[in-house]
């Protein structure tokens, strides 16, 4: 059944209207009308099978038919703090890490960075970034799309406060003593959340691998081949899905 998206469900209310980029996808291009089904999600993670009650100017009114169960969020919480990258590969970077389970994406402004968008146009970039996550976060049936937070400076993000015992690395490919499969395999179970840094094009200055070690974070590396920036924001998704993912028991 497909899936639409609004920012909340007012569950008590019992009925929903739709409006904008999703009503227009619900009656113009899949011509849906009264008495069809379909899935409603909303940032909170809830979600209702609903059927549409009318379509009249451009607004969707949907009735809640009943609650769905929202499928199991990944055990270990991703935060990924990703240098702004150049366009396509900073989209590429917001969908493929939402589709494997990405909690917040922190998108940063660091030493190297190409790509510097001006104060006045970030709050669109943001906006444009959380666009695709909700996208990918429907196609994908995720319980609920991830954070994307405000441009910040690396430095800044360095000393911003996440939970207790979560796990920072910071992925350089200048790193010989340690790779992200040891580092996890030695921490994962303990720390239930990693916050990985992820360079720019240009990759990250000696100055702020030291900075980023003096704050706590663990240099990584993912191997001998030098990545694209998006290439090793994905890879790091993957790996953190296939160290936490467990398929739910048949007998559950
Ligand atoms: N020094 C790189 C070069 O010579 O092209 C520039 C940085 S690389 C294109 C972009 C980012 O991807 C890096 O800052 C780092 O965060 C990550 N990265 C790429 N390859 C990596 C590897 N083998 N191990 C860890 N991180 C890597």
């Amino acid at each position: 059944m497909r899936r639409f998206f609004v920012e909340k469900i007012p569950a008590e209310e019992g009925s929903v209207t739709i409006a904008g980029s999703e009503a227009r996808h619900i009656t113009r291009v899949l011509r849906m009308g009264p008495g069809d089904r379909f899935v409603l999600l909303d940032r909170r993670g809830l979600r209702f099978q609903v059927v549409i009650r009318s379509t009249e100017q451009g607004v969707v009114t949907v009735f809640l038919e009943r609650p769905l169960p929202s499928p199991p969020a990944s055990p270990v919480q991703l935060f990924i703090g990703q240098a702004v990258l150049k366009s396509g590969a900073m989209d590429l970077v917001i969908q493929k890490t939402t589709e494997l389970g990405v909690n917040t994406i922190h998108p940063f402004i660091s030493q190297r960075t190409v790509v510097r968008p001006r104060e006045d146009k970030r709050a669109k970039r943001v906006k444009r970034w959380q666009d695709i996550a909700i996208a990918a976060s429907k196609q994908s049936d995720r319980s609920r799309p991830p954070e994307i937070t405000a441009v910040t400076t690396f430095t800044e993000l360095l000393q911003r406060p996440f939970p207790e015992e979560t796990l920072k690395i910071i992925l350089w490919e200048e790193e010989e003593g340690r790779d992200l499969k040891s580092t996890l395999r030695s921490t994962l179970d303990r720390s239930k959340a990693v916050l990985a840094l992820v360079g720019p094009e240009g990759g990250f200055a000696p100055g702020e691998i030291s900075r980023a070690q003096e704050a706590g974070f663990r240099p990584v590396s993912l191997g001998p081949q030098i990545l694209r920036a998006e290439t090793a924001a994905i890879a790091l998704g993957a790996v953190i899905n296939y160290e936490s993912f467990t398929p739910k028991r048949k007998d559950t």
